[in-house]
């Protein structure tokens, strides 16, 4: 399959060229240049997620067959245990787990083949430099992204986080961090800070010749890179298809899926799920109090002018949803349209587009009734949920109060409740001394055992962080990689 550009329809590449460039020319993003359905899905049933995956990959990347079979399984083996990802029904409703990976949040299935797909499209593509990876992180795509590269020939990678921003949870994680090629750096500053410093760096003409004399190119790892999203598209196939298995569903239904949103990654992957044949009745699109997909699919007009919230739901504190722009583009097909759209976002902060689609729902919670969510399903279901979670979960409440749907419905749960054990203990009311005492009374309150992904971190008393400020995150990052330099 090849890929086009949302800003040029004429800008034409190969699966391989668009992972290696993460972003076109013109400054759109890559999307399949079709969607053809795949014919008798249910006879895929019963396939394991590793067979199912492997065929949605060399649908979708086809002409870099020869390696996807081995690229998948190295990237969900052992650490995600027995299951890569697990659907825990409760009638007429079911949960999406997605967060057994390594870092305890869904970007983990992504982040896991990312660089295996990457590997093999700088085989294809003849690559000549080695890859460095630059990522700024507000929390969860931080440890994915290590973890995926951590000590992958060819690659290096450095996460820059904020002291002021990641949970507490979230910052062990990073600076626990294992692998000779990985480095992880605590900026004195907040978010913005960090993706503004991120940001400079790319567009930074010395630095970038630094990196060229080290044999090095600069890549990202976010949701703009194709081969981060379509490995999503898996687990909404599978999810069907398991459901039609546990006879949820006859061949008959559809499906509804709500998710908790940011930038808008994890949906589109189910809009393309359904452009692949999954037969989606509603897409529920769930957001906290920065509802600006709210607003838009409700009155066509995005607007992100308005002050960021910060909210005990932090990976979907975002204003600019990148990848909206892949949507826009597949409900218009109009490239000049997309290009004209996404200049006036930049340029003035809003804009207003026509479009006709009746799969989506979008709605928003705020805070508080996110907490009182996370109780609603613990009395329902004895059952606890993270803060995102609470958000899709809420989200669909007020949605089945205004349609009175009756779809089986599967809200996706992109993170562990380990993750966010204070926001948990507060929502309960019950208090705790710090993240240790929450996390043991989590575990009480759950009836689960404490992940081992969290043991092994809160044993770990060793921390690689080297401090940076605003001001010289360039040159300690240059001094770091031409030292070899890693402190663990
Ligand atoms: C990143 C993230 C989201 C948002 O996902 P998008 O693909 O950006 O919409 C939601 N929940 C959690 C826990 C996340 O880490």
């Amino acid at each position: 399959m090849r890929y086009i550009s949302t800003r040029d329809k004429t800008n034409i590449v190969s699966s391989s060229k668009a992972i290696i460039q993460g972003i076109a020319e013109d400054g759109g993003l890559f999307v399949p240049e079709e969607f053809r359905k795949i014919e008798n899905l249910d006879s895929f049933i019963g396939y394991s997620y590793n067979r199912l995956c492997k065929y949605i990959l060399n649908y979708f990347f086809d002409d870099m067959k020869y390696g996807i079979d081995e690229a998948v399984d190295r990237a969900y083996d052992a650490k995600f245990k027995d299951r890569v990802i697990e659907l825990k029904d409760f009638g007429d409703i079911g949960f999406l787990e997605l967060y057994h990976g390594v870092s305890l949040s869904f970007k983990d299935i992504a982040l896991s083949i990312l660089p295996e797909l990457m590997k093999l499209a700088m085989e294809i593509e003849k690559t000549e430099e080695d890859i460095l990876i630059l990522t700024a992180t507000s929390g969860d795509t931080g440890k994915a992204a290590l973890e995926g590269f951590k000590d992958l020939e060819r690659f290096k990678i450095a996460v820059f986080f904020p002291d002021d921003g990641v949970s507490f949870i979230q910052e062990k994680q990073m600076i626990t961090q294992e692998g000779k090629n990985t480095y992880v750096f605590r900026l004195l500053g907040n978010f913005d800070d960090a993706q503004r410093g991120v940001k400079k760096l790319f567009s930074d003409k010395e630095f970038i010749e630094e990196l060229n004399k080290m044999n090095l190119k600069l890549s990202s790892a976010n949701s703009i890179n194709i081969a981060r999203l379509i490995p999503q598209v898996v687990y909404y196939v599978y999810t069907y298809l398991e459901s039609l298995r546990k006879g949820k569903l006859s061949k008959a239904d559809k499906i509804n899926f709500c998710v908790p949103t940011g930038n808008f990654g994890n949906v589109l992957a189910a809009y393309y799920a359904y452009k692949i044949g999954v037969p989606i009745n509603k897409l529920i699109i769930a957001s906290n109090e920065n509802n600006v997909l709210t607003d838009f699919f409700r009155t066509k007009k995005y607007n992100a002018n308005r002050n960021l919230v910060k909210t005990i739901s932090p990976s979907m504190d975002i204003l600019v949803s990148s990848n909206l722009e892949r949507l826009l583009f597949d409900l218009t097909n109009d490239d000049k349209l997309i290009k004209d759209k996404m200049k006036e976002l930049f340029e003035v902060g809003s804009y207003s587009i026509n479009i006709q689609s009746d799969l989506f729902f979008a709605d928003y919670i705020k805070q508080e009734e996110t907490k009182n969510n996370i109780r609603i399903v613990f009395d329902k279901y004895n059952y606890i949920i993270d803060p995102h979670t609470a958000v899709a979960y809420g989200v669909y409440q007020k949605y089945l109060n205004e349609t009175k749907d009756k779809t089986y419905t599967v809200i996706v749960s992109t993170a562990s409740p380990y993750k966010f054990p204070n926001e948990i203990m507060d929502a309960f009311k019950i208090t705790y001394k710090d993240e240790i005492d929450s996390i043991n009374k989590l575990s009480i309150l759950s009836g689960n055992e404490i992940p081992k992904q969290i043991m092994d971190i809160l044993n770990n008393h060793k921390s690689k962080e080297i401090v940076v400020s605003k001001d010289n995150m360039k040159e300690k990052l240059l001094n770091t990689i031409k030292q070899g330099g890693s402190n663990v």
